[in-house]
């Protein structure tokens, strides 16, 4: 097995045969030999830096439904907020006293919140604050509005394809969404010029291995600059409320496949990662990760922004704990980066 992990690292590219194997392998051996190739390369790459992110959950309203997803339309059990320009800007002052130089807005697919308000937005963020990246991740949009958002001065856009297999996406989602269609987005945001992320949840309710398969080869052809992976974790007000969450082994490992197959790729240890265990944000920096995602939310929408329970917004994960975070990157030999950290 150890032969296909050089290979990958090498190649960059296995036969499924290989990735099956590896995804399904117990031996704890070759997972600590995958994670420390995956770490060594992103050492190679990156030093022991860190980049950091500060996300701003604009709104929780979504007019979508998700099957997964706590903030979906059909959940009457929450309270909606949107933020205004003002408040988003004043989330960026604050973030950027702090040290961070992207500023990611994410939000559900909010119709009042209209293209022409985001463009607003980012404008005004792009004219104060010109060092800045802009990244956001609003969900599905017309090729021209993509663009519009992109002059404006957006520069990256995240959008997990969630999974690419068209019927598991169908039992993830209402039937007026497609996998197809999310795909073509993605597609026109790289034509477009912005860096790109996808990604998947780890142990999506009906997932399978195969399925897990088709996403790697669809990223292998799709070549994102960013990859985003979590576990999925059940929320009370959903249908899924009662599956079980994912498995973060799982996670660490398709993260490491991930740093193996595109070295200079971007990927976040994400929140549903550091929400399910303690060190979780710390497992997925040494399995191969290099950037984390700071919560620079007002402190009383957090909560609000519920995508599952029990998210992690506090200490180390909120933008205020940067000094925290960086303590505990240094107990593994890491720091933060305050560079804007685009894809190089
Ligand atoms: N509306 C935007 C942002 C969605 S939230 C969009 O459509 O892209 C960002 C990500 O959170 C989603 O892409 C999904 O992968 C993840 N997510 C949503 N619900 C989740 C859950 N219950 N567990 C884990 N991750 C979840």
């Amino acid at each position: 097995m150890k032969i296909w992990i050089d290979c990958l690292r090498n190649e960059h590219h296995l036969p499924t045969e290989a990735y099956h194997e590896l995804l399904t392998c117990q031996d704890a051996e070759v997972t600590d030999y995958l994670h420390q190739q995956a770490r060594e390369v992103s050492l190679t790459q990156f030093g022991n830096k860190v980049y950091i992110r500060g996300l701003i959950e604009i709104s929780n309203c979504c007019k979508n439904d998700c099957y997964y997803c706590g903030i979906r339309k059909s959940n009457t059990h929450i309270e909606r907020y949107r933020l205004t320009k003002e408040q988003i800007l004043d989330c960026c002052r604050e973030g950027y006293k702090l040290g961070f130089r992207t500023f990611v807005m994410q939000g559900g697919e909010d119709r009042a919140q209209s293209v022409d308000w985001v463009i607003e937005v980012v404008t005004a963020i792009r004219s104060e604050f010109p060092d800045c990246a802009i990244t956001l991740s609003l969900g599905e949009m017309s090729y021209q509005d993509y663009e519009r958002l992109y002059d404006a001065g957006a520069n990256r856009y995240l959008l997990r394809h969630e999974t690419y297999q068209s019927s598991h996406y169908q039992q993830l989602h209402p039937q007026e969404m497609s996998a197809q269609h999310r795909q073509q987005c993605l597609r026109w945001l790289k034509e477009i010029g912005f860096q790109t992320g996808t990604g998947i949840m780890v142990g999506s309710p009906h997932q399978t291995i195969d399925n897990i398969i088709e996403d790697i080869l669809f990223i292998e052809q799709l070549k994102p600059q960013m990859i985003g992976l979590g576990p999925f974790i059940p929320h009370q007000d959903t249908p899924f409320a009662q599956h079980p969450a994912g498995s973060v082994e799982l996670t660490l490992k398709l993260l490491s496949i991930f740093r193996l197959m595109f070295p200079q790729v971007l990927i976040p240890s994400t929140t549903a990662l550091a929400s399910l265990g303690g060190d979780g944000r710390l497992k997925g920096i040494l399995a191969g990760a290099n950037v984390v995602m700071p919560n620079l939310s007002p402190s009383n929408t957090r909560k609000k922004y519920e995508l599952y329970n029990n998210k992690a917004s506090l200490g180390a994960e909120a933008a205020e704990g940067l000094t925290l975070l960086n303590e505990q990157l240094k107990t593994i030999g890491y720091e933060i980066s305050m560079e804007r950290g685009d894809y190089k």
